[in-house]
Formats: C-alpha cells, sequence, structure tokens
C-alpha cells in the first residue's frame, strides 16, 4: 500500500487483442526508479525484446507521470513517454508536459504501458477506471490540433485532455512527435512508434487526488521550494518574462549558438532578426502547465506572409535555433510558423530543421540539386522552401520523403561523402549548443542513453556558472567526464523521474536541489532519500539503459560527434579559435567511462557495477 505520490496502479493496454488490464506497481519499483522516466526505462528494459523492430508490435509505448505530477508541488506536471526509438534504435525517452499528465494521474495510474498493433486506427478514451478503445478512422489525416478539438466535441467534454499524433506519425517519419495541446514529447520519433500501433490520440479525464504521506512535513517543503523559486533572480525576473526564447540572445553572445548546419557558429549569429527584440513585436500572450507559476510559455503570432495571424506557443529556444540558427532564415514569421506547423503535423522541430539545414548544406555543396528538390532551390535562408519541406517530410512527398526519416537516413540513402554534413548522434539530430564552445555538452551529446540530447545531462556550470559539484570553464577539457557522468544521473532522478520542471531546477534549485527535492519526495510518498540515494537511482536508471543499448549493439564506437566538431574550429564569434579534436574527445570520454566503472575498450557497464546497483539479472542479459 502507498502512503502517498503513486497511485499504485499500472494500466496495460494490448491493441492487437483489444485487452486491457490494471497491475500493481510494485514498491521495490517505485523506490529504485522513482517514476517517469525511470519507469520507462526500467519496463523497456524488462518488456522490449533485443532487436524487436520499434515500428513493429513488439515495441511498446509507455507514458509515465511522476509522483510529483498532480500534487501542489509547483512546476511538477510532466510526464515521460518512452519506447524503443525508431530514429536511433536505443531506448527512447521524451520528456512533455502541459495538462494530460495530471489528468492521467487524477485517473489513477502511474504509468500506461501500449502493446501490440490496432487492426484499425483507433483512439482510447480513459475515464477514470473506464478505458474504452474506439475508432478513430474519421479522425485519421487530421493535424494534432483538430483532432483535440473534433475529439473534445465528439465526446462532449471540453475539459478532456488528449495527447495525439498528427500525419507525421501516421506516415511513420522517425521524426514524428506526440503533441498534448502544443506541447510535445518531440524527440526520438516516438510519434511513428503511435503511428505504427494505429494510435491517433488518447483522450483522458480523471478525478482522483493524489495522497500524501505527511501533510505536517509536505507543507513546509512545498513552501521551501516556492521559496527557493522566489529568491532566484533570474526564474521570475527574466525566464518567467522570456521563457527559454531568450536563449539566442544570450547563446550568440557566448559564441555557441549553433548556425547553418554548424558550419557558421559565431559567425551568423541572427540577434537582431530572431532575437528577443524581433520576438517582442509578436507576443500573443502566456501559457502555464498545470500548477505552475512560472508560465514560461509564451504564444507569439505571425504578423506577415502566407500564414499571417497563426499563433504557435513559443517558438522555444531549441527550434529558434532549428527552425532560425541551423537553416539560417532571418525572418522570425517564418519561423514562429514553422513552430505551428510542426506541432500541426506533428514532427519534433529540433530534428525536422537541423534535417532541413543538412538538406541546405548538401544543395549548396551541388550533392543535392533541383531534379533531387523537385525545382525547390533549397539555399540556406530560404524560409518558404523551409516552410514546404515540413509538409513533404509529413506526408513523404517528393524529397520530403527521403528527409522524413533524419539527417542519418537520408544520408545513408543519399551517399556522395554526405554523412559528413549530417549533425547527428546515434541518428539524433543535434541541438543548439556548439560543444567546441561547451566541451562537458559534447561528452553529454556523445553519451546520452538516446542520442545527442542536451536535456539529459546538460551542464548547467558550463552555461550558468552553478558550481555543483565543482566549477568549470567551459573551454577546458578537465574533469569533463566525471561532470557529464554527475549531470546525467542528477537530472534523471532530480527531474526526469519526479518529472520536476528542468527549466525551474536550472534558474532556482540546483545548488539547494538535493535537499528540497529529497524533502518533498519523502514527505510526499513515505521514501527517504539522501542525495547519495538520488545519484544511485539516477546511476540506475543511466546504467540500465545503456544496458539496453549494449543488447542492441551499441558500442564505444557509437559515443562519438559528427566530424565537423572534431575537425573544424569554431571561425568566429565569442568561441573563436576554440576546437573539439578527436584526442580530447577520448580523454574526456576515458574519464566518463572510468568514473561510471564501465569498460574502457567497449563502453559496457562491469559486472560489479551492475551488481552495486542491484542490477545483477541485467548482467546476467547483456554479459553473458
Ligand atoms: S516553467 Fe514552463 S515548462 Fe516548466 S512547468 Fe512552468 S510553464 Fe511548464
Amino acid at each position: 500500500m502507498y502512503q502517498g505520490g503513486y497511485t499504485g496502479k499500472i494500466l496495460r493496454i494490448n491493441l492487437t487483442d483489444q485487452s486491457i488490464t490494471k497491475e500493481d506497481l510494485p514498491q521495490k519499483t517505485a523506490k529504485d526508479y522513482i517514476g517517469g522516466a525511470g519507469f520507462c526505462i526500467k519496463y523497456l528494459f524488462d518488456e522490449v525484446k533485443k532487436g524487436e523492430d520499434p515500428l513493429g508490435p513488439g515495441n511498446k509505448l509507455i507514458f509515465a507521470p511522476g509522483p510529483f505530477t498532480g500534487t501542489k508541488i509547483p512546476c511538477a506536471s510532466r510526464m515521460a513517454v518512452g519506447a524503443k526509438s525508431p530514429l536511433t534504435n536505443t531506448i527512447g525517452v521524451a520528456l512533455t508536459g502541459g495538462y494530460f499528465p495530471v489528468e492521467l494521474k487524477y485517473a489513477g495510474y502511474d504509468a500506461v504501458i501500449i502493446e501490440g498493433k490496432a487492426e484499425k486506427p483507433t483512439y482510447i478514451q480513459i475515464k477514470d477506471s473506464k478505458v474504452q478503445l474506439r475508432s478513430a478512422v474519421d479522425l485519421w489525416g487530421m493535424k494534432t490540433s483538430d483532432c483535440q478539438q473534433v475529439i473534445k466535441n465528439k465526446l462532449n467534454d471540453q475539459s478532456v485532455r488528449i495527447a495525439c499524433i498528427g500525419p507525421a506519425g501516421e506516415n511513420l517519419s522517425k521524426m514524428a512527435s506526440i503533441i498534448n495541446e502544443m506541447r510535445a514529447a518531440g524527440r526520438r520519433g516516438l510519434g511513428a512508434v503511435m503511428g505504427s500501433k494505429n494510435l491517433k490520440a488518447i483522450a483522458i479525464k480523471g478525478t482522483g487526488t493524489i495522497a500524501v504521506s505527511s501533510a505536517e512535513k509536505f507543507k513546509p517543503a512545498v513552501a521551501a521550494m516556492k521559496g527557493a523559486m522566489k529568491d532566484s533572480p533570474t526564474l521570475y525576473p527574466f525566464f518567467s518574462k522570456t521563457g527559454t526564447s531568450g536563449g539566442v540572445d544570450m547563446f550568440c553572445s557566448l559564441g555557441i549558438f549553433a548556425a547553418k548546419n554548424y558550419s557558421a557558429t559565431g559567425e551568423f549569429e541572427p540577434v537582431a532578426e530572431i532575437g528577443l527584440k524581433a520576438q517582442s513585436s509578436r507576443r500573443a500572450g502566456r501559457a502555464h502547465c498545470s500548477g505552475c507559476p512560472v508560465g514560461c510559455t509564451h504564444l507569439k503570432r505571425v504578423k506577415t506572409g502566407a500564414h499571417a495571424g497563426t499563433i504557435a506557443e513559443g517558438p522555444e529556444f531549441e527550434t529558434l535555433y532549428s527552425f532560425g540558427g541551423m537553416t539560417g532564415v532571418e525572418d522570425i514569421d517564418s519561423v514562429i510558423a514553422a513552430d505551428r506547423l510542426a506541432d500541426e503535423y506533428g514532427l519534433d522541430t529540433i530534428s525536422a530543421g537541423v534535417t532541413i539545414a543538412f538538406a541546405m548544406e548538401l544543395y549548396e555543396k551541388g550533392i543535392l540539386n533541383s531534379d533531387d528538390t523537385g525545382g525547390m532551390e533549397l539555399n540556406f535562408g530560404n524560409h518558404i522552401a523551409m516552410l514546404e519541406l515540413l509538409r513533404l517530410m509529413s506526408f513523404r512527398e517528393g524529397i520530403g520523403d527521403l528527409l522524413a526519416d533524419g539527417t542519418k537516413a537520408a544520408a545513408e540513402k543519399i551517399g556522395k561523402g554526405s554523412e559528413k554534413y549530417a549533425m547527428h548522434v546515434k541518428g539524433l539530430e543535434l541541438p543548439a549548443y556548439d560543444p567546441r564552445g561547451s566541451k562537458a555538452q559534447g561528452v553529454n551529446y556523445a553519451t546520452a542513453y538516446c542520442g545527442a540530447d542536451h536535456n539529459r545531462g546538460y551542464a548547467i556550470q558550463e552555461i550558468f556558472g552553478h558550481s555543483i559539484p565543482f566549477s568549470v570553464n567551459r573551454f577546458d577539457i578537465k574533469r569533463k567526464g566525471e561532470l557529464t557522468a554527475f549531470n546525467q544521473d542528477m537530472r534523471t532522478a532530480i527531474g526526469d523521474c519526479t518529472t520536476f520542471c528542468i527549466f525551474v531546477f536550472d534558474m532556482a534549485l540546483a545548488e539547494s536541489a538535493f535537499q528540497i527535492i529529497g524533502n518533498l519526495l519523502s514527505a510526499l510518498t513515505g521514501f527517504e532519500y539522501t542525495q547519495d540515494d538520488f545519484m544511485k537511482v539516477g546511476e540506475r536508471i543511466n546504467n540500465i539503459a545503456r544496458a539496453f543499448n549494449v543488447r542492441e549493439g551499441f558500442t564505444r564506437a557509437q559515443d562519438t560527434l559528427p566530424n565537423r566538431l572534431l575537425t573544424e574550429p569554431l571561425k568566429a564569434g565569442a568561441s573563436k579559435g576554440h576546437a573539439l579534436s578527436k584526442n580530447d574527445l577520448d580523454e574526456m570520454l576515458d574519464e566518463y567511462y572510468t568514473k561510471r566503472g564501465w569498460d574502457l575498450n567497449t563502453g559496457n557497464p562491469k559486472r560489479e557495477k551492475l551488481v552495486e546497483l542491484g542490477l545483477e539479472y541485467v548482467a546476467d542479459i547483456i554479459l553473458k
């Protein structure tokens, strides 16, 4: 029996035989993995067989909020979505916020596991304990906002919360996202996994509440969290007012805002064109995740051009990077329009923008020509071509079919040396922070369990100057392997598992997170967590995720960065002259594996490390 934080139930839906079952969440799983990403990774390792086709019925799609979700803890309305990723073939987890995760928890579930494949397009309706499979034949082909509205109308309930896919997911684009309201579980193509199951949407309504183990301890713990947020010099005074979109100005000033497919970082710095000032004349309101007093989501309205009047929730910083910096597009209205289109089609904005930038560079280098593009001039900066490519990729039309599965797959098909312009790690397109001027970001891109994902081990020490666990110089390679292992474990446990918002963590809590989050978690659940316990949970999860990838054949050889980053120094800007050689990366990786207790040659976790983390059964499977 759980004292608080958990409902204690897992909902399992098999779309092949239409069975719906509810099972108990083992207490040991809750204590050892906390929730969210931890649950996704544990269940995926245990239940998805080696070599399973990510787009086959044997893959599983898991939606898992955390113990904080739906409680009075602010900024904790998030959930993780997990599956074997079709984009990377690694374990795949994406985090999202909004209102859907809270509703899922109120409906009574710590996770929903979806298996098999429906015969026809289907959506799932969950109303507390009542779960029904309904036809989505008439919804198939709809954009995400239409799909959500039509389901609300059908159910005669405008308050139901919906997660769905758009045409990109239906057409199995390996960059497809899952959208709830305009929030996205964006990365790693989990929308294609949903599409492969003929699952268009999940509609949820819950009326339950979340118990608290000790109300006496919980109240002051929530107050301490709110106090830390209030005391932050950046959270309300800056971040709340700008959201992540202030990042263009900040990261250009550091010389690490990647541009034109990573060929012009520091040279092309479009602050005046797409930075804060340019965005300010497009403001159209604010949005909040459930229970969040920060409200970092700023809506923008397109002012000019074919999409005038369109409103987007964002663009967030990474979207400004992918549709602005990477493509060389200087037109803010086109970046806002691209953001909205990507959400409507259900495409990950980072992977989509980086893939378009890749195609633009190939076109400029003559590797692609106008016969390939259907007559489109695909030079950097062509905002009309960018918007058209989003449609083509989503519907797999023309060159869009070639690009719909991301840069790695496209380069394999195109050949002609195009791989050296494909900016990905393990198939996942790179985020905005150029690691030549921020070395720990590079180690994280190379080693994160799901490809180049900034959020899995974001080096707050390099960017915000935090000193936990120690201060660093962003240009230096010293102690960056050790730092990356720490960041990955800390973020996994504190953010991805409790599902506390990592933006608020970065701005307000980093230095005091273990104490504040630990007090909250123990008051809520009755489980005690020290700083060491948290780090062990994070370490356990990063090890089991690594083990999943080892079982799929991944080794140290795939823990690398695109060749361009390892051979070309930065040519301009505040990080001019800084480089990241293969030797630098190898040195940092050696330190990373040593810190992790992994084999230096293979990158495999060693048996003794897995046993120490309570993962003997994992060692028996991957090291036999
Ligand atoms: S800070 Fe932003 S992303 Fe985080 S919970 Fe609040 S609105 Fe959501």
